[in-house]
Formats: structure tokens, sequence, C-alpha cells
């Protein structure tokens, strides 16, 4: 059977991957010559910490297996580092205390760590901190690897065609299957299609998005120049807990207020150690479009002083900074999956997590097709 998949980001990719596997011949489409949204604009976290309990803890855990298998095949850098959520005063750590005795913490690999205990794990941390909450099933991979070592690892699979510089405009489901156009009227057809196409909401798939529970976040970020020591896990400051649901029903009313820039930015420290010792950090959130064009100084501030407190040290140079929209689901669903016609499905909305789930949507999709 021919699947047409739309969309050369994670999850347009991830599904790709589990299709090929799974013996679909396939055929992969994207709009730009390489991918250039979200999945390579994001830290690359395989985030199973903050993750909130239930479905959606389940939905990462197997992710993170499937993320491991992938990439003990794919070249994306994939490591099991885990991370360290620290904790800079006594009502961070208590709340981390309290992380650490949910019935779930095992599955989360939640371990909380003393200031020494954390020294140990990563000497160069010699700032102003009390401890850390450990999580050790938390991963990452290299977002400037993945996709083209997941398009890499797919080419070496004779039922898989790469078709980039083709930008949909059009769908139409016929009796003979599902078809995409272009602006220049080239089709593509298949029995199975899947779009995936990030925030992209308008254009040909806006009478698809008609209500749909949806919304677009827009972010900032930035890339450090190489950190002179090694550092092997992503760090997290305690304003993370404030975004993430794994943390929602903890005393967190009972932290101090965040710092007005990070209030007003909605932000918190995330930090990923890459392969070549820079750092990725971030981030900020904003909600409401249109959006600012500009990239805002203040964030990147703040953030640089909260790593200069936690190391201890003054905060490498930032050499890169960019922003990035994603796609997110606003009620209670994981992501957003519609189906446009008999085979044919659109799946967004995987939010901040999205990286993360990639490889369980996907498998979601390729167990709903027939064999
Ligand atoms: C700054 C930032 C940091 C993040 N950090 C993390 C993180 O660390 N961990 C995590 O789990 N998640 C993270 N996320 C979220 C995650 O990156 C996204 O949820 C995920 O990448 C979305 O993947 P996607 O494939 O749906 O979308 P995208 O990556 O946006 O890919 C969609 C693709 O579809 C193509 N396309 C769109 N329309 C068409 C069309 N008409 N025809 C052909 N092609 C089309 C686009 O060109 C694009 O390449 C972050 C996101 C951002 C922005």
């Amino acid at each position: 059977m021919r699947a047409v998949v739309v969309g050369g980001g994670i999850i347009g990719t991830m599904h790709a991957v589990l299709a090929v596997e799974a013996g679909y011949e396939v055929l992969h489409i994207e709009r730009d010559p390489i991918p250039l949204s979200a999945s390579v604009r994001n830290f690359g976290l395989v985030w199973v910490s903050g993750r909130a309990a239930g479905a959606e803890l389940a939905t990462a855990l197997r992710a993170r297996q499937l993320w491991e298998e992938i990439g003990s095949k794919a070249k994306i850098g994939f490591r099991a580092q885990g991370s360290l959520t620290i904790a800079q005063n006594e009502a961070e750590f208590v709340v981390m205390k309290a992380a650490a005795a949910m019935s779930d913490a095992p599955e989360r690999g939640f371990r909380i760590l003393d200031r020494l205990q954390v020294q140990g794990l990563e000497p160069v941390l010699q700032g102003h901190f009390l401890g850390a909450l450990q999580c050790t099933t938390d991963a990452a991979v290299e977002p400037e690897l993945l996709l083209s070592g997941l398009r890499a690892y797919l080419q070496t699979h004779s039922n898989y065609t790469w078709q980039p510089n083709f930008e949909v405009v059009d769908f139409y489901h016929d009796e003979t299957g599902n078809h995409v156009t272009d602006i220049n009227g080239r089709k593509v057809s298949g029995d199975l299609m899947v779009i995936c196409p990030g925030s992209a909401h308008q254009g040909f798939l806006s009478e698809f998005f008609e209500g749909a529970a949806l919304r677009r976040v827009h972010l900032q970020m930035g890339a450090t120049v190489p950190f002179g020591a090694s550092l092997n896990h992503s760090i997290a400051d305690a304003d993370s807990m404030r975004y993430y649901p794994a943390f929602k029903d903890l005393a967190l009313e009972t932290l101090a207020p965040q710092s007005e820039v990070a209030a007003a930015y909605k932000m918190q420290l995330l930090l990923v150690p890459r392969l070549d010792h820079s750092f990725t950090i971030g981030d900020t959130h904003e909600y409401v479009e249109p959006f600012s064009h500009e990239i805002l100084e203040a964030p990147y501030d703040h953030l640089r002083q909260v790593i200069a407190s936690i190391f201890g040290s003054p905060a490498p140079t930032i050499a890169r900074r960019w922003s990035g929209n994603y796609s997110q689901s606003t009620n209670s669903d994981l992501y957003f999956r519609r189906e446009l016609a008999p085979g044919a499905v659109v799946v967004t909305g995987g939010g901040g997590r999205g990286n993360t789930i990639s490889p369980a949507i996907a498998e979601e999709t390729i167990n709903s097709w027939p064999k």
C-alpha cells in the first residue's frame, strides 16, 4: 500500500519511519528544500519529567522507548542523559521533594539529590543552589542532526522516497484514493495519507481546522558558544515546574513570585548541552497573535543571569538567537488528529511536547492503517 506523508518536521518524519518499517511504500513530501520549522528550532528534548500523570506520561514513556530504538539505528545524537531541575531556595526544594514522592515518580526516574550529589554528577555546577530533582528518563537528540539523520536512515530503505520543494495547496479524495496537488498542478496520490503541517494552520487546511481546539505559540531561543567544561545533564530551573503539568497539584503557590522579566515573557530556563559542548537555551512563551516580529534582548539577559547563578561562573556568550512557533492542542487531547476523508488524516498540535511524543503519535496512526 502506498502512504503519502506531508510535512518533513518530526511528526511527519516519525510517521515515515514507522510506516517504512511496517512495509508501506512511503512518499514523503515537504514544502521547503529542507524542513525549517519547529522541529529544527527546538531543544531536542525528550522530556518525560514534566508530563501529566496518566495518559500523557504513558504516551511519553512509550515514545521514550521508541526514541531509544530509533536512536540506535539512525544518527540523531540520541542520548539518555537525564535532567537536573535545580532548587535555588528552600521553597523550591520542598516542591521538588514532593515531586519525588509522587506515586509515579519511580516511572519517571525521579530522585532528589543534595548539593554534593549534584556536584558529584556535574562538578561544573558551583553556583547558588541547595539540590536538584533528577529525572533519569529524560533524554535528548540533536535538532541539527535529527531530521537529516532520520532521512538518511529512511533512504536505506527502497520503499522510501523524499520529495522536498512540494508545497501542498489542495487535498481531495475520490474512489481511487487520496490526492494532494501543488501550485503547478503536480499531483501525488496514495491509499493512505497523513498531513503533518505543524503550525501552518492556514491555507488549504483551514477548512479542516475549523473549530479545532488549537493555538499557535511563539518562543525565543538561543545557543551559546561551546562551554569550556563538560556537562552531561539537561538543566532546568525551578520556574519550569510552573509550566509542566506533572507538577500542577504540588504547592506551587509557596514558590516566590517569578522575576519580573521571567513573568512578563512566561519564561523558564531549559539548557541542553550539545555534542559540540555549546548549550541550547530558552525559552519564552507568547500565546496571543499577532506575535512579535522582533527578537527581544531582556529574556536572554535573564537566562544568562540564571545560568551564572547556577554555574557560579559567567554564562557563555550567546552565539545564535532565533524564534519558533508550535501548534498546541488547547483541550485535554495530547495532540490534534482529524480525519479528512477515508484513509487521510491531519495530525498536529503536540505543543511543547511534540518532539517528545512524536514516535508514539506516529505509532497510533500506523496501527490504525490496514495491513
Ligand atoms: C522553540 C521551540 C522549542 C521546543 N522544544 C521542544 C522540546 O525540547 N521537546 C519537545 O518535545 N518539543 C519541543 N517543542 C515542540 C516541538 O518542536 C513541536 O511540537 C514539533 O517539532 C512539531 O513537529 P511538526 O512536525 O508537527 O511541525 P514542524 O516541525 O513545524 O514541521 C511541519 C513541516 O510541514 C511542512 N509543511 C507545512 N505546510 C506544508 C504544505 N502545505 N506542504 C508541504 N509541507 C508543508 C513545513 O515546511 C514543516 O517542515 C519546541 C518547539 C519550539 C518552537
